[in-house]
Order: C-alpha cells, then structure tokens, then sequence
C-alpha cells in the first residue's frame, strides 16, 4: 500500500516554526474543555450530590425500574464499561437530579428522527472519507458498534404502541448527539488524519471490556472503541476520550519515524522529570490524567486531546513556564503538534 507521505499525516517542515498567519478553528462551544479543572455542579442542581455527579458524569443514570420490583427507580449503567451492569434502586430526587444534571453536562434528546439524520450525516461524512481512502488504494474507515444497533432497535420498538424501552435507552437518548459530536469532531481535524492508516474502525458501543474505563484504541485493528459505557457519560467525558483515543493513532504515526520518536522521546522525559504535565480532568482527576502520561505514547495521546478540545488550557500551561527551559521544550512539543501534525492550524476556545 503506498500513500503520499503528506496524505498519511507524516511529518512535513513546509512551515516555518512562528509564522505570522495561524488558522484558528474551535470545535463547537459544546464540546470544547474550557478548563482543565472539572467545576462541580453539587448545590446548582436539586438533590444532586457529589456521589451521584461522579456516577453521572461517569455514564450512570436513572430510569423508572423496569427490572427492579421494590424500587420506583433504578441507577443503571454499566461496571466495566461493558455488559456487566449496574444496577441500584433510586428515588425520585435521584431522577430529578439526573435530568437536572444532563440538562447541563450530557449529550442533549434530540430524539429518534433528528438522531438517525445525525447518523446520516456521519456516514455521510465517512463516505467521502472512504471514497479518498480508496483512491490512496486504503481500506474504507468503518463505523461500527452496538451505538447502530440500539437505535435501529429502539426506532422500532417506538413504532409499537404501549412498548416498555429497556433501560439501554439510555445510550438511545444521548447517541444523536454522539453521532454529531463524532461528525463535528472528525471534520474540525486536519483533513490529512483522516487518511492515517492507523485509524480503521470506530466503533460506538461494544460491550468487552477488562477493566474499569470508557473507551480503548486497539492497534492491530486500528480501533477506535468507545465502550457502551462512554456514550452515557457527560459530553465532556466522551469528547476526552474519543480524541485520547484518535491521538493514539496518531501517536503510532509520529513513534513509527525513528527522528520523530527521538524527538518526543527526549522531550517527554525532560517533561516527565521536571513534573510539566498537563492534567485536564475529563474522566477521573487531573493527577490520574498526569499520572498516565509517564507512558510517552499516553503522553501523546492526552497531549493531541488538549491540542484540540482544550488548545486555550494547553497555551495557558506553557505561558505558565515563562520563558525557562520547561517552556522551550513545551513550546518544541506544541510547534512539532501544530506545524507538522496539524497544517499549521491551532484551536481556540473562542468561535
Ligand atoms: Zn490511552
């Protein structure tokens, strides 16, 4: 398979490091980290406490019971990320709580038929992807998932008069404004990364996982996989970790260049040893984010989700070095980012 280096997302020196013109973009307001701490929403929003904030923006919610006889309510949503699923009963505070809370921080109904329009436009979107993705003789960028699934299914289950939604609606709800998050996600990026052969597959929903987290980036596959648990959370979380994960592919890209793996090496080790991490909370904490980026490839993936949901916070934090040596290599990092990952474009908050 050849594909022409400047397609594929490899490193180009055709701008000069400071140019004077920048190509600003933002991604919409709804999905830009405007801060790298996550403000709590406890005693803005009734009944909502601070167990029950962690648990929503984690991907939990309140539905009436359909499983639980006792409880009027029940807290569902899933262990592992996977199929394992949790459920506790709930009251009616609890329910008032979480719709107070996905007014503000989740993905907005915008129901079944507006949902499958959204669908339509990003496979839309992918079609025009995969048709230059097959002109560079690559394999198509497949949208995959239980995400499809879940809509198809509810849509008909809707048809069906008196039809009892399985608490999964809960992905049902939020997926319209996932599959425009992805779409408006993937356009905002430079066109060329949508031809890195790294990236082959996103998949919305799936239900395997080991572990305790939202989404994983499979290398043999070039899988983008943002676990059912994910599409539950708070816009803020998916958004986190769906760039987390595209930077992944990304990261495969600048580490396969041996000059370029030298040059991220040295200096996420100088970032590393000086403790200059960025930590934006998205997920579980700010430490944790900069505890995982000891790994430099961790470091790359959290470094590419900053450039472009959080490109104010990440040029906040290297202006906060001054002028030192730690703001050099920062600065090192963000030029390499922008001007040879990113065709020169930087994000702003600001549309
Ligand atoms: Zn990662």
């Amino acid at each position: 398979m050849s594909i022409r280096p400047e397609l594929a997302g490899r490193p180009s020196q055709t701008r000069p490091p400071s140019g004077p013109c920048r190509l600003r973009r933002s991604l919409p307001p709804d999905l830009v980290i405007a801060s790298p701490e996550w403000p709590s929403l406890v005693g803005k929003i009734p009944y909502l406490d601070v167990r029950l904030e962690q648990s929503f923006r984690f991907g939990h919610g309140i539905w009436r019971a359909v499983v639980l006889k006792d409880a009027t309510y029940e807290k569902w949503g899933t262990l592992s990320g996977g199929m394992t699923m949790l459920v506790e009963s709930a009251g009616e505070a609890d329910l008032v709580a979480y719709h107070g809370w996905r007014k503000i921080e989740g993905f907005e109904d915008i129901g079944v038929e507006k949902t499958l329009d959204a669908l339509e436009n990003l496979r839309r979107f992918l079609d025009g992807v995969n048709s230059e993705r097959a002109s560079l003789g690559m394999p198509p960028l497949v949208l995959s998932g239980r995400g499809e699934r879940y809509i198809h299914r509810t849509f008909e289950e809707l048809q069906r008069p008196g039809t009892q939604l399985h608490p999964r609606r809960q992905v049902f709800e939020q997926m319209g404004g996932i599959y425009r998050a992805v779409e408006q996600i993937l356009d905002a990026l430079p066109r060329p990364h949508m031809f890195n052969p790294h990236i082959r597959e996103i998949m919305l929903g799936e239900g395997v996982s080991s572990s305790v987290r939202g989404s994983e980036y499979v290398p043999e596959q070039g899988q983008v996989v943002m676990f059912t648990l994910a599409l539950g959370a708070a816009r803020r979380t998916f958004v986190g970790l769906f760039l987390h994960e595209l930077g992944h592919a990304m990261a495969r890209r600048m580490l396969e260049d041996d000059s370029e793996a030298g040059f991220f090496e040295e200096r996420h080790g100088f970032l590393r040893a000086t403790g200059a991490f960025l930590g934006v909370d998205f997920w579980i904490g700010r430490e944790d984010r900069v505890f995982y980026q000891t790994d430099i490839e961790e470091f790359l993936a959290e470094t590419f989700m900053h450039y472009v949901a959080a490109g104010d916070c990440l040029r906040a934090h290297i202006a906060s070095f001054g002028d030192g040596k730690i703001a050099r290599c920062w600065t090192e990092v963000y030029e390499a980012f922008r001007d040879r990952y990113f065709s020169g474009i930087e994000y702003s908050c600001q549309t």
